[in-house]
Formats: C-alpha cells, structure tokens, sequence
C-alpha cells in the first residue's frame, strides 16, 4: 500500500515532522497524528469502498491539470467533473477538531494556514473550470459522505 505521495516535497516534509515532532504529548494525540497521513486513511478508503460497491467508477488521486493550478482530489468523476476531497481534521483545520495544537505552534500555525490556502485555491481553481468540489471531513459518517457524493453526481 502506498502511504506516501511519492511527492519528494511531501516526503521532506513527513520526515521533517519527525524530526521535530519525536515524542508523542499523549496517546490520543499520537493517535491523531497517525491518522492525518495524505491519502488512503480510512474514512477515504471507507467512502471508495461504498461506492464502487454501489456501482460508482472513479479515479483516485488522479493528478487534474487546470488553467489556473494542479490539484489531486482524493476521487474524482472525471465524465461528471465532481472532484470529491475526504480532508483530515488535523491538516486542512476542522470546525471541530482542527484546533491547533498550543505545543509547536511555531511550526504548526504556518504549516496549517498554507494547507487551508491552498484548498481554498484549488476549490476556486476547480471551480472556475467548471467542476464541482465536495469536501468532506474526516470525522463525517458515512452514511452523510456517500449522501453528498451522490447528489452531486445527480
Ligand atoms: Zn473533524
């Protein structure tokens, strides 16, 4: 299973964290940590499943080259121009559980402000493109994850 991009900046960065993040504050936190990789967690994997299983076809990951910026969506109907992204509490900011952490911040607040940045453009890039974005966190079930994919594509 591939857990990394293969994005030889992503991997900097992955390492980087390491670096500077040793030590765990606490299991719950560990745990977080864990489950905010890129791309294949589980409640991305858990959404693909349900729709092939409801005989949805997709692309995962497919790299979408726009006028305006490149963009990865985690799936991607590419006859409907849907561009669906599962995004993880943690790094793309939750209403709920996107606080940042008070330790580190001096290397977290930037970090998590240029991922926000940077989806903000991509659903604007997409968009003027004349795709439809949904974004679905993480800690959504999956019953509302497969309800807004499916009135997308309707
Ligand atoms: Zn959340």
């Amino acid at each position: 299973m591939v857990v990394s991009s293969g994005d030889p900046e992503e991997r900097r960065r992955q390492a980087h964290t390491k670096a500077l993040y040793p030590a765990p504050l606490n299991p719950g936190r560990s745990r977080n940590m864990q489950a905010n990789r890129r791309s294949n967690t589980k409640p991305e994997l858990a959404l693909r499943t349900a729709l092939h299983r409801l005989g949805y076809r997709y692309r995962k990951d497919l790299l979408l080259k726009l006028p305006d910026a490149r963009v990865r969506p985690d799936i991607v109907f590419t006859r409907r121009k849907v561009a669906v992204f599962v995004d993880g509490c943690f790094w793309h900011v939750c209403p709920e559980h996107g606080r940042q952490p008070t330790t580190n911040e001096w290397y977290w607040a930037p970090k998590l402000r240029r991922n926000m940045e940077r989806d903000g453009l991509a659903n604007k890039a997409l968009g003027e493109a004349g795709w439809k974005v949904i974004r679905i966190w993480e800690h959504e079930p999956l019953d509302g994850a497969l309800a807004a994919v499916r009135s997308a594509l309707d």
